[in-house]
Formats: C-alpha cells, structure tokens, sequence
C-alpha cells in the first residue's frame, strides 16, 4: 500500500497512480492534499517540477466523484487556468492520467487552433477545463462556455499570468465564478502584487510553500563560461558533442548529456542555433512562437522519446515544460531578469533529480550574472574556454562555427530594436490588446503525452555520470 492511501484518496485515484509508478507524494502534495480534501481553499508558492499538478488534480478528482453532478451544457465543475498552451496541454493530459479509471471528462482549450471544434466539445460540458485566459473569455463571449457551475477554481502560475498582462482577464473571470467554491492559487513567486490579485479568488486559504526558488537552484551544478557572443555556438556545439558522445562519461566536461534544453533569446537565433548543430551532425530542433503546433509537437514528441536529445527553446515556449531526463540546461543568452534563469534551470532537476546548468557569459552579461548569483545565493563554478578550443572551433564545418548573425542579436538588444525597453525582457508572442489579454501568440499546444518515460520517484539521482563535478556549487557568501 502507497503512502497515497494514507492521504484518503479514492482507490481508483490511488490506482492511476500506480500505473504511473507513483509510490511517495511529493512535499506539496503531503501538505496540500489533506486541506485540499476537506473543502478548504489554498495559497500554493511552488514552481513546477514540485508535483503541484498532482497535488491540485487529486484531491479535486477525489471531490468530484464523491459528490457527482449530471454535466451542465456548456458548463465545467472544475476550472483550471494556465498561462501558456504548453502548460495547459500538460495539466490537461496529467489530469487524464489521474482520472484514467474515473468517469470524467477533461477538455483543454487555448488560443492558436480554431475555437469552432472547442466549442462544440463543450456544448454538452464537462467535468474539468484546462484553459488559458484568453480562449476562454472568447468562449464565454461566445456563449459556448459559462462559468456558471464551476466548483473547484485553480489559478496555475499566477506571477507568470502576471507577467505575460493577464491581469484583466483574470480580474473578469474572478467576476464570473459562483460564490460558493474552492479555490486554488499557485505562484513560484509571492510579492505583493501577486498576494493582492489572489486575495480576489482565495477565501481564507491554507498556505502551503515548498521549495523556494534557491532550493531548486542548490540542486542544479551550475557552470558559467565567459566566452564572446560570437565563439558560443562553436563552444556550444563541441560542449553537446563531446556530452553526447559514448565516451562522454569519461572525457566530457559537463558529464554525460541524457537531454539537453538549450535557451537562446530569440525565435531567430533558437533557429540558427539549430541549423548550426545539424550541419555540425548533432541532432537538435527548435520550439518558439513561430513554430507551428505541428512543428512543435513533433519537436516535443522528439525530444520526450529520446530521438532529438537537444532542443533549443525560447523562454516562453519552454515555459512549464516537462520532460523528465533534462540533464543539461544551457544558457546559450544569459536572460537579464534573474528570475528567469531560475525557471530555466528549473527544467532540469526535476522532481528531485540533479542536473546541469552552463551559461554562456558575453562580457555585456556579466551583470546579469551578479544578479542571479544573488538572487539563488548560489555561486556559480567558473570554467575557462577548453585550452585548445581555437582549433576545435576551426576543425568544425563552417556553419557550425561562425555565428557572426548573433552579433546582430546582441547588438539589437543593448541598443537597437529592444533598446528603448530598458533591462525588460522583449516577450515572446505577447499581445496587449486593450487588456483583453490573449493568450500569447508564442504557446502552442503540445500533443505529447508522458508515455514511455521512466517512472520517477521524489528521490535525488545519484551522482553517476555526474560525479566529477560534485561540489562544483557553493552558496555565495
Ligand atoms: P509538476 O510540478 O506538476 O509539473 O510535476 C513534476 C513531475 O513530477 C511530473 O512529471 C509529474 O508527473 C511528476 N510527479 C508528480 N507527483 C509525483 C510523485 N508523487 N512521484 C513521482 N513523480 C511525480
């Protein structure tokens, strides 16, 4: 027996999560389950790789069998918002797992894809509703959606619904729920702001906080490499290929590389990059807002079942992903709000495993780096170019070697299009369109399930592979 049945959950709950392979809940899902289980309402800071879908899905699938109601035409029970398509498509397809033995119906729906076909899978409504803010006001407008019946509420990644201006949707889906329900609000991140726009969904909550931010971080070994804009792709091709190599257990520098997730400022340079490691031999693909859904999808799936092992991202796109077996995450731009380095090396080492961070320092992001030292309280290990790096870089083909183009990007960043935005990021695919707030052109669904990944349990990965660089992070006096 799982230590899940202990919590009270229903037995065909408990099974699903045997068939995942689920032994242990998480942190959060201790902590939270049991509140969330008698109806109280709850004020989650966690990041994802927590098990927080888990521990919100759960006990609401628990709730909602326990006290069944007929489907109400165009109506949902449970609400689920979430930023980014990526990130709804994942909640939606976890919630399918849980609720694999459960008579319930789960529907996603996001902007980017007809609303015509959503519509109509609504018509008759369902049990539960994964959704990004925008699709779902157009829904509402368009009748084929109430709110209605809705009574359990989840506001997934709040700060990064923040972020992205969806402010004003919220505000008007906070309007439109009945009075009486549950509700639940996640953020990796609590600042004022984000505690005031939750005080508007939450009614005396519980509050339930794992892993802050530098926890995440102290797991992660984190190299910096200073090294100029323009040598990067050469030193990030020989990194990948001596990573991926059979014998990378012995001579690479960064350990074995099971996945890599590469992040690179722009949708552009995402695609440079791509086309610099394939004529070099590595196998890589791109996701960014510029991808079609197909396009994306398959990069997904690729990377998921092993075929692609590097998958270059822009910040956006690769928002929430989760690919279990990250084992390296480069830093190909040094982002310049600290925060978001945190979220990217948070894509591996997840659920308790270890991973690999390397950054890319050009000299003009060099601040950058002082900034998420302080915010992760981790320092991070510096390494010198590889001695004979020159020569590799010259040995390799050449459009594997020169990337003058990411001259371009950085020069368009500190004083060109972007210059008049200050330090703030440009945001992939945002729209501002009068505070409507849809979703950002730059989510994309992912089709991809967890199939075939390996089970995983809240425990640490040991040091295999990775040993030689043990110790390699140190908390920053
Ligand atoms: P999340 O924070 O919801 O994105 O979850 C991170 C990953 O951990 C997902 O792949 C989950 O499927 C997985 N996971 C969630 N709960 C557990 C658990 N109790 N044991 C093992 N893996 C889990």
């Amino acid at each position: 027996m799982s230590y899940f049945s202990e919590l009270g959950l229903a037995e065909p709950i408990l099974r699903a999560l045997e068939v995942k392979g689920y032994t242990d809940p998480s942190p959060i899902q201790r902590k939270a389950i049991p509140p969330l289980l008698e109806g109280r309402d709850l004020l989650g800071i966690a990041q994802t790789g927590t098990g927080k879908t888990a521990a919100f899905a759960l006990p609401s699938l628990h709730r909602l069998i326990s006290e069944p109601q007929p489907r109400q035409n165009a109506g949902c029970r449970m609400l689920v918002l979430s930023p980014t398509r990526e990130l709804a498509a994942q909640i939606a397809e976890n919630m399918r797992g849980y609720a694999k033995f459960l008579n319930l119906s789960v529907q996603c729906v996001f902007g980017g894809v007809p609303a015509g076909k959503q519509a109509r899978a609504l018509e008759r409504g369902v049990d539960i509703l994964v959704a990004t803010p925008g699709r779902l006001l157009d829904l509402i407008d368009s009748r084929a959606l109430t709110l209605r019946h809705v009574e359990i509420f989840v506001l997934d990644e709040a700060d990064q619904m923040m972020d992205l201006g969806f402010i004003v949707p919220l505000k008007r889906v906070a309007a439109m729920l009945p009075k009486t329900r549950q509700s639940l609000f996640f953020s990796a991140t609590m600042p004022q702001s984000i505690a005031d726009l939750g005080r508007q969904f939450i009614n005396d909550p519980v509050r339930v906080e794992v892993a802050p931010q530098s926890t995440t971080a102290e797991r992660v070994e984190q190299f910096a490499t200073m090294v100029n804009q323009a040598e990067k792709q050469a030193l990030l091709t020989l990194s990948l290929r001596a990573g991926l190599a059979d014998d990378a257990a012995d001579n690479a520098e960064h350990g074995p590389i099971d996945r890599a997730l590469v992040f690179t400022r722009t949708k552009h340079g995402a695609d440079r990059v791509v086309r610099h490691l394939v004529a070099a031999g590595i196998p890589a693909a791109a996701i960014h807002g510029n991808k079609s859904q197909a396009q994306r999808t398959a990069a997904l799936g690729g990377f998921r079942q092993g075929a692609i092992r590097v998958l270059i991202a822009t910040d956006i796109a690769a928002r929430g992903i989760d690919v279990s077996g990250v084992s390296h995450v480069y830093n190909y731009e040094i982002p310049n709000v600290a925060e978001q380095y945190v979220h990217r090396i948070g894509r591996t080492a997840r659920a308790g495993a270890t991973g690999v961070a390397i950054s890319y320092v050009a000299p003009d992001e060099k601040s950058y780096i002082r900034d998420i030292e302080r915010l992760t309280r981790v320092k991070l290990n510096l390494l010198a170019l590889p001695e004979d790096f020159q020569n590799q870089a010259a040995r390799l083909p050449a459009p594997a070697r020169a990337a003058p183009e990411a001259q371009g990007d950085r020069g368009r960043r500190d004083g060109g299009r972007d210059g008049g935005r200050g330090q703030q990021p440009r945001r992939e695919g945002e729209r501002r369109d009068g505070g409507r707030g849809q979703a950002p052109r730059g989510d994309r669904a992912e089709a991809g399930a967890e199939g075939g990944q390996p089970k995983r349990r809240f425990r640490p990965r040991g040091p295999a592979g990775l040993g030689a660089h043990k110790g390699a992070v140190r908390r920053a006096s």
